[in-house]
C-alpha cells in the first residue's frame, strides 16, 4: 500500500514565494502521481485534514510506503532536490527507504536539471524528528521536489513536472511491490 500526502492542507499554505503557494503545488503533484498509480493500492490525505488528523487516520504497516511531498524554500540562489528519511533508516544505507530516496533524488535531479542535494536524515532538517517518517511503515520518504523560492528550479519544474512525477510514480510502484 502507498500512503501519499501533499504535505500541507487547506488551512496551511506552506511556503509562499516567486508567486507560488507550496500547498497548491504539492496538491497538484500528489494528484498527478496518484493518476499514475493503481488506486487499489493508494491511500491519500484529504485536503481538509490537518497533518496530524491524517497521520492518526492511517495505519501503515511494515509492508507499506509512506510518501510526503514538499517544496523547499530558501534564499533566491538556493536550489536543488532532496529527500528526508528517519534516523534509523538513514543509518542503514541498504534500507529500502534510503534506496528509494536516493533513486528519487537522482531521477529528479536528472529530469529537472537541478542539483541533487541528496538523501538526508530527519535531524538535518529544521525539526529534530519528522512525525510522518515514524508511523511504522517499512519505507518512509519526505521529498522536497525543488525550491519554490528559486526562479530557475520552478521554471524547470513547471516545464517537466509531468515527466518527473510519472517517473516518481513508477519508483513508488516498484518499492511498494518490494515490501
Ligand atoms: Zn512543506
Amino acid at each position: 500500500m502507498i500512503f501519499i500526502s501533499a504535505g500541507h492542507h487547506n488551512k496551511d499554505s506552506g511556503a509562499i514565494a516567486t508567486g507560488y503557494i507550496e500547498r497548491d503545488l504539492t496538491k497538484e503533484a500528489r494528484n498527478i502521481i496518484v493518476q499514475n498509480l493503481n488506486l487499489k493500492n493508494v491511500i491519500q490525505d484529504r485536503d481538509f485534514e490537518t497533518n496530524s488528523q491524517y497521520q492518526r487516520r492511517i495505519k501503515p504497516g511494515n509492508g507499506s510506503v509512506v510518501f510526503d511531498i514538499h517544496f523547499n524554500s530558501g534564499p533566491p540562489t538556493a536550489g536543488g532536490t532532496e529527500c528526508y528519511i528517519n534516523q534509523n533508516h538513514f543509518a542503514d544505507k541498504n534500507s529500502l527507504s534510503y534506496k528509494m530516496a536516493d533513486e528519487i533524488c537522482k531521477t529528479t535531479s536528472r529530469i529537472l536539471g537541478i542539483r541533487n542535494r541528496g538523501v538526508k536524515s530527519e535531524n538535518q532538517s529544521q525539526h529534530p524528528r519528522i512525525g510522518i517518517l515514524h508511523l511504522g511503515s517499512g519505507i518512509s520518504v519526505l521529498w522536497e521536489i525543488c525550491f519554490i523560492s528559486s526562479v530557475l528550479d520552478m521554471e524547470s519544474y513547471l516545464q517537466k513536472k509531468n515527466e518527473v512525477l510519472k517517473e516518481v510514480a513508477s519508483i513508488l510502484r516498484k518499492y511498494d511491490s518490494q515490501k
